[in-house]
């Protein structure tokens, strides 16, 4: 490599000069990863606690992932869905076999699975369901996030997502999170169904009242209207389960994955149905070119087994719980609230203490990698494979970082 493209500032002005301004990173330019560790290109190590916004969940270039993307490299990656190919139909199995939904569509990224999520719930309720043609409705909640298609912003409720972005796809009505009655209100005929974050991820870590998730399932039953779960960053073991909407023992219609699905290596994304749900797509309803490769195939099949293998759901109920022990022994007028499930914690400011961004900036001074969500909230999020004693370092820096801003 060119010996002046290792020096950070050159690689910035690069990323300046000729990129999209469309995100506002820490300029921190990294250069390698390993487990929960990052290194800077000046060298310097951080534990990373974004964890690439949980699509790293089994670690940097955990080395099985990694030989299985090499192994798979040197084979076959990609023949279209024109072909069938020898690593989709062993992908299913392991998709199937480890969530108990029959049926797996694979696509790449996660905004990709949610627009096919909508298309099934469309489909669905036009051919089961029997709602008349084009009036079919999808609930939504209020500060959702399930990524950055026109369609899928066009039911943001997030001014900035939506601004200079229209028009937007209609058939979708958000309602406030947590609040039972009115998804009870609004459950009328041609209500498709309804899409929700178990946890509100890019919100802030948000959870729902205790109960309303089954409430919730409850509701759609009676009404006969799809759950379709967004587990994209909450599944996977993040929230200490393999998914969130375990810890209220619901079984959702629709369960959509991605992020960690491709192990922190290539992007794979499915949505998982049950038999009757799925069987509403027919040939040529609907596809993608890169949609159950061969190569995302046999990396999201290892991800899944090292999941598995290494027992890192476990480990992120166990790790999570001692995480946020520590951190809410912090004292801070600054702090809000600390919350979290799993390895998946919440440090909520006041509006007084001047916005997450600088404790962010401080925290990378001392070694450790997270971003602000929205203006007043530090998320949390290793890698599951983090030890008691990386937990006890973190928690340290981040008192360290309380005591000298307050
Ligand atoms: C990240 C995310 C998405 C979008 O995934 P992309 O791969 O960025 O398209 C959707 N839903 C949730 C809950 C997410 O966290």
């Amino acid at each position: 490599m060119d010996a002046t493209h290792t020096d950070p500032r050159q690689l910035i002005a690069l990323e300046d000069d000729f990129g999209a301004n469309n995100y506002h990173p820490l300029d921190v330019v990294i250069t390698r990863g390993e487990g929960i560790w990052v290194w800077d290109v000046e060298g310097n190590r951080y534990l990373d606690c974004l964890a690439a916004y949980s699509a790293v969940n089994q670690g940097h270039c955990h080395p099985r992932i990694v030989a299985a993307l090499r192994e798979q490299a040197g084979h076959l990656t990609l023949t279209s869905r024109a072909f069938r190919n020898d690593q989709l139909g062993p992908f299913y199995e392991a998709v199937a076999t480890l969530t108990g939904y029959p049926r797996v569509l694979p696509m790449n990224t996660g905004a990709e699975a949610v627009e096919t999520a909508i298309k099934m719930a469309r489909k669905w309720a036009y051919t089961v369901k029997g709602v008349p043609d084009n009036k079919a409705e999808i609930l939504v909640f209020s500060n959702n996030f399930h990524g950055r298609t026109t369609t899928i912003v066009g039911f943001s409720t997030d001014e900035q997502y939506q601004r200079g972005f229209g028009p937007f796809t209609p058939g979708f009505r958000a309602l406030p999170f947590g609040d039972i009655d009115a998804v009870r209100e609004a459950l009328h005929p041609n209500v498709a169904a309804v899409l929700i974050e178990p946890i509100q991820g890019e919100a802030g870590i948000i959870i729902p009242p205790d109960g309303y998730l089954r409430d919730l399932e409850a509701a759609c039953r009676e009404h006969g209207a799809l759950l379709i779960v967004d587990e994209i960053q909450s599944g996977l073991g993040r929230t200490g389960r393999l998914f969130a909407f375990e810890h209220e023992g619901i079984h959702p219609d629709v369960v959509i994955l991605g992020k960690a699905l491709g192990g922190g290596c290539y992007p794979v994304s499915a949505v998982l149905a049950r038999e009757d749900t799925m069987q509403v797509f027919e040939p040529g309803d609907h596809g993608s070119t890169f949609g159950g490769n061969p190569l995302g195939c046999a990396v999201a099949r290892e991800a899944l087994r090292v999941l598995t293998d290494e027992r890192m759901v476990e480990n992120s109920a166990n790790q999570g719980e001692r995480l946020l022990d520590h951190l809410r022994r912090i004292k801070s007028s600054s702090l809000r609230e600390v919350r979290g499930r799993g390895l998946w914690v919440a440090l909520e400011l006041h509006a007084s203490a001047g916005g997450a961004r600088r404790y962010c900036e401080a925290l990378q001074a001392r070694g450790l990698l997270c971003k602000e969500t929205h203006e007043h909230v530090i998320r949390i999020a290793p890698a599951l494979i983090i030890t008691s004693d990386e937990v006890d370092w973190a928690a340290a820096v981040i008192r360290e970082v309380f005591d000298e801003l307050g």
